[in-house]
């Protein structure tokens, strides 16, 4: 070994010692913060489907590349990352022998090929990554709006400077004659050996200036601790491992809601106790750990935030900032957390003033945030920001790591309501609606069947007779005026198509949804538990609902609460009427039809294709730029339909002008709070009598009977 080889061995040999230690040192303060969180114990099901799925999620890209070329190009920077391990590690060979390299597989003119073509496209993957963070940060409603640059810029800098010292250090093996991957498997290398000189040790001083780099790298990502776009390249592999839904394919929506948890396990109202059990979440640590692991995953790419309808009209609620928010907090009070401070679940602190003098005023200050407040009371989430959010899914459904987003907004949402009283005061009438009525309108219970009046057949109740589907009118479909106009439409196709069945009429309340969106699981759980045993007694077996809220809840929440049963949408029950002959659309609409996604049917439970199919069969159909999974909110979700829009563009505005570019003469909707909100829209913009909403049962319903008469 040469001198050169001595002093780039010891100072490799150094700065690698340091990084190591302040990597551990992180990675234990990372541990740390993660299991202040609460019991998850359901995140360790099914480890087989787990793991399946993390690898499919992962070395898949399937939510990458939803985003095409950004998703390739990220694919590659990926594979050239873990590739880059087994460049750094043959750096160290490399600085001791100037020829040398990997052991076992180094020699193998395989791994030449494969790190030449990984490196390769790992170094064109990266440039277009930073030409577009460089493009897309200048766009108006930009998803970096927010995110730390530099971190990013500075991640893509070092992987750029790896791959090159990479090709540096082959290219003077080859000039001084020690390379031995022929020229076709190592092209770039040999045309970078035949411009560098031969220099001995040049492999030795490249090798070394790549592993300051590499553990720079490592040192920079250590102190920073809260720098997610470089912890997500370890913390993504457990983030999708232990996501809420591992049988569901990437992308596939929420479903049901997180129920309320106390110490990993589901909350019984009728033995809960605020003084014992934990009502949603009031401080960062009342997270589960799988909260806190989600916060230190967040890349900052900002995709939830371009998709979020309450971002993108102006509103204080970014999902990213959000979550950036719980990660800089649970970080900042970890020290506090550690040195014993915190609450009890009454509020009491667990620590004296005393027990706590050694922590410093800054963990102190941090300690003593309070996790929902408004600037003036230093707040870690402002109101504004958590009663923005529609729950619409947009943000869980782009988000490459599978951040859970909405699990934890309702979280917070819980503790305001349950226990502080604290959400925006119009919304108190529906819940007063709710606990009195059965219903968020405050309609009398003996005018639920109303919408029957007038129709020209029975309709069967239930226990009068046998039925196959019981019809789930939903409280908008019984008690709203234009919904009932769907009700009575979905009701007549049935009856024409020969569909037994039968509604529950003054036995059925609301099934629960504004409740739980708002974050009253009290009342979620009184209206549930008494359709529960409503729908058991009747030994229902099959619902079709025309409410998607009513759907998600009854199909994918009240199992939580003991009952499976198969609910399908009305769309869907129509689409397989009309596949199987028994309804013949005749008439063509007039005009074009665009149709509108709700996102409790679509994003939350992948119902795309039937409404399009119904409305095919007797309507050109065109599409909105953002339809189907990157379909925008109507901005009634997540009880929003109850609650004033004080900030920004009014949601259902933004989307009704999208519908209205479209040039369509009818927007189709599949949806009653859809219906209202497109149907305001549209009145708003003064286009009422040139554009038509309507749900896609009465366009069917139209052309079946051949002409234009409202249904
Ligand atoms: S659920 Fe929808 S409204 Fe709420 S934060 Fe996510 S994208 Fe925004
Ligand atoms: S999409 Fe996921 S990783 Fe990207 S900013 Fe949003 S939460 Fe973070």
């Amino acid at each position: 070994m040469g001198v050169a080889q001595i002093i780039a061995t010891v100072l490799a040999g150094a700065i690698t010692v340091v990084a190591v230690v302040l990597a551990v040192r992180a990675v234990m303060l990372m541990t740390a913060v993660i299991r202040q969180g609460k019991p998850d114990p359901a995140r360790f099901s099914d480890k087989a489907t787990r793991t399946r799925t993390m690898l499919v999620e992962t070395l898949g890209h399937t939510r990458m590349l939803k985003w095409s070329a950004i998703g390739a190009a990220h694919w590659f920077v990926m594979v050239s990352f873990m590739i880059l391990f087994l460049l750094v590690l043959e750096a160290y060979f490399e600085v001791v022998d100037p020829a040398g390299g990997l052991p076992l597989v180094g020699h193998w003119v395989v791994y030449g090929l494969v790190t030449e073509l990984i490196g390769v496209l790992g170094l064109l993957g990266i440039l277009y990554l930073v030409y577009r963070r460089q493009r897309d940060r200048r766009a108006a409603k930009s998803r970096f709006t927010g995110s730390t640059m530099w971190q990013g810029y500075f991640v893509e800098a070092i992987i750029v400077g790896v791959l090159i010292c990479g090709f540096l250090i082959r290219g003077f093996k080859v000039a001084n004659d020690t390379f031995e991957f022929p020229s076709w498997a190592t092209p770039v290398s040999h045309g970078v050996g035949a411009l560098l000189p031969a220099a001995a040790n040049g492999p030795t001083w490249v090798a070394l200036v790549k592993l300051f780099i590499s553990m720079g790298w490592l040192i920079t990502i250590s102190l920073n601790v809260t720098m997610g776009v470089a912890w997500h390249r370890f913390l993504a592999f457990p983030n999708i491992f232990f996501k809420r839904a591992p049988e569901k394919p990437a992308g596939s929506g929420l479903g049901a809601l997180r129920p309320m948890m106390s110490e990993g396990k589901p909350l019984d109202f009728e033995e809960a106790d605020p003084e014992k059990d934990q009502f949603g979440v009031a401080q960062v640590e009342q997270f589960t750990w799988k909260g806190l692991l989600d916060f230190s995953t967040c890349t900052e790419c900002g995709r939830c935030q371009s998709q979020c309808p309450a971002w993108n009209t102006a509103k204080p609620l970014s999902p990213k900032l959000l979550v950036l928010s719980l990660r800089d907090h649970a970080y900042a009070k970890a020290p506090y957390l550690l040195g014993g401070g915190g609450k009890d679940l009454t509020g009491e602190e667990k620590a004296t003033e005393a027990q706590l003098a050694h922590l410093d005023v800054l963990a102190l200050a941090e300690g003593n945030r309070p996790l929902i407040g408004t600037e003036e009371e230093q707040g870690v989430i402002d109101p504004d920001v958590l009663w923005s959010c529609t729950t619409c899914g947009a943000c869980v459904e782009q988000c490459p790591v599978d951040i859970e987003h909405v699990d934890h907004i309702v979280d917070m949402r819980r503790y305001q309501v349950l226990i502080e009283s604290s959400f925006p005061a119009e919304a108190g009438v529906m819940l007063r609606n709710l606990e009195n009525k059965g219903n968020p309108w405050g309609a009398p219970q003996n005018t639920r069947e109303d919408w029957t009046k007038g129709l020209d057949f029975e309709i069967k109740r239930v226990g009068e007779d046998d039925f196959e589907y019981l019809f789930w009118v939903g409280c908008a479909g019984a008690f709203e005026d234009r919904a009932k106009k769907t009700t009575r439409a979905v009701a007549t196709l049935l009856h024409e198509a020969g569909v037994d069945f039968a509604i529950l009429g003054e036995g059925e309340t609301c099934s629960g949804d504004p409740a739980r969106r708002i974050g009253n699981e009290f009342v979620f759980q009184m209206l549930a538990q008494q359709n529960v045993e409503t729908l058991t007694e009747a030994n229902v077996k099959k619902i079709v609902a025309t409410c998607p809220h009513c759907f998600n809840t009854l199909g994918n929440e009240y199992e939580q609460l003991g009952l499976k049963v198969e609910v399908v949408h009305h769309t869907q029950l129509l689409q397989h009427l009309v596949q199987t002959g028994k309804l013949t659309p005749v008439q063509p609409i007039d005009g074009d039809v665009t149709y509108h996604d709700p996102c409790y049917l679509g994003r939350h439970n992948r119902v795309f294709e039937a409404p399009r199919e119904v409305l095919g069969a007797s309507a050109n159909v065109i599409e909105m730029p953002r339809n189907s999974e990157r379909s925008f909110c109507c901005g009634a979700g997540g009880a929003r339909m109850w609650m004033e829009e004080k900030i920004g563009k009014r949601i259902n505005v933004e989307r009704t002008e999208e519908a209205l570019a479209t040039g369509a003469k009818t927007i189709a909707v599949g949806c009653p709070f859809c219906y209202t909100m497109i149907g305001d829209g549209v009145t708003g913009k003064g286009e009422q009598d040139n554009v038509e909403v309507i749900d896609v049962a009465s366009v069917l319903l139209r052309s079946i009977k051949g002409d234009k008469t409202p249904a």
